[in-house]
């Protein structure tokens, strides 16, 4: 990884999210290492600071980012649960809503023309999906149904040589859920892949 620092088209800290600096960081290098490969995909926007990170990447590499989420949340952030956010709840729909904070993400850092808002479920879309992606940031769902779904359903789309990233890989469960583990795991058995990068609970392996 590079020593310089990471120029971002916004002031990060102002977009609601769960990644880490240096997870973004190491984000956004694999991303645009793989951009002549072919496009990158996220499965799970929420208000777009992955986004910010792989879309920057692919704004200077001249490909896109299409970034994936139901904008409905994960359980996890649903009202009594302990990643909700009270500011994202839309109370004419009943359910919460992170998609116009994702557009305005968007707009603020200019990366509208880089990265395409797809509004849906990851495994439905997935088996209807057809461009071949260089890069694919699997940070959805966290059941073992979301996270085995996303895994199963993108993993065909993966040229060889691209990138798989996993957010929220806890190898100690006491800091948190088990299933992107599990997948990463799953990944590193299948003999499809190699790890080659690890910081924090991201890991970075390579489609062989
Ligand atoms: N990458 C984001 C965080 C994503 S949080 C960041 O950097 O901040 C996880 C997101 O996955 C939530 O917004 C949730 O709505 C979405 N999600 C969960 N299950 C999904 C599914 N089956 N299909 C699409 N999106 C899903
Ligand atoms: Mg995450």
């Amino acid at each position: 990884m590079t020593e310089t620092p990471l120029s971002l088209p916004l002031d990060i800290d102002t977009v609601k999210g769960f990644l880490d600096p240096a997870e973004g960081r190491a984000l956004h290098d694999a991303a645009l290492a793989a951009a002549p490969l072919g496009p990158a995909l996220e499965i799970g926007a929420y208000c777009g600071k992955s986004a910010v990170y792989i879309g920057t990447a692919c704004r200077d590499a001249k490909t896109l980012l299409f970034s994936v989420d139901h904008h409905r949340g994960s359980e996890e952030n649903q009202p009594g649960w302990e990643y909700h956010d009270p500011e994202l709840w839309d109370p004419e729909a009943g359910a919460l809503d992170t998609l116009p904070h994702l557009r305005r993400t968007l707009r603020r850092a200019g990366l509208e023309g880089t990265v395409v808002t797809v509004v849906g479920r990851s495994v439905e879309l997935a088996r209807a999906w057809g461009t071949r992606l260089g890069f694919l940031f699997i940070d959805g769902g966290h059941t073992m149904e979301a996270a085995l779904g996303d895994y199963r359903g993108w993993i065909p789309h993966l040229m060889s040589g691209g990138t798989l990233a996993i957010h929220d890989v806890f190898p100690d469960p006491a800091d948190g859920g088990r299933p992107p583990f599990e997948v990463y795991q799953r990944a590193l058995a299948s003999d499809l892949f190699e790890e080659i990068g690890a910081v924090k609970s991201l890991r970075l392996l390579r489609r062989l």
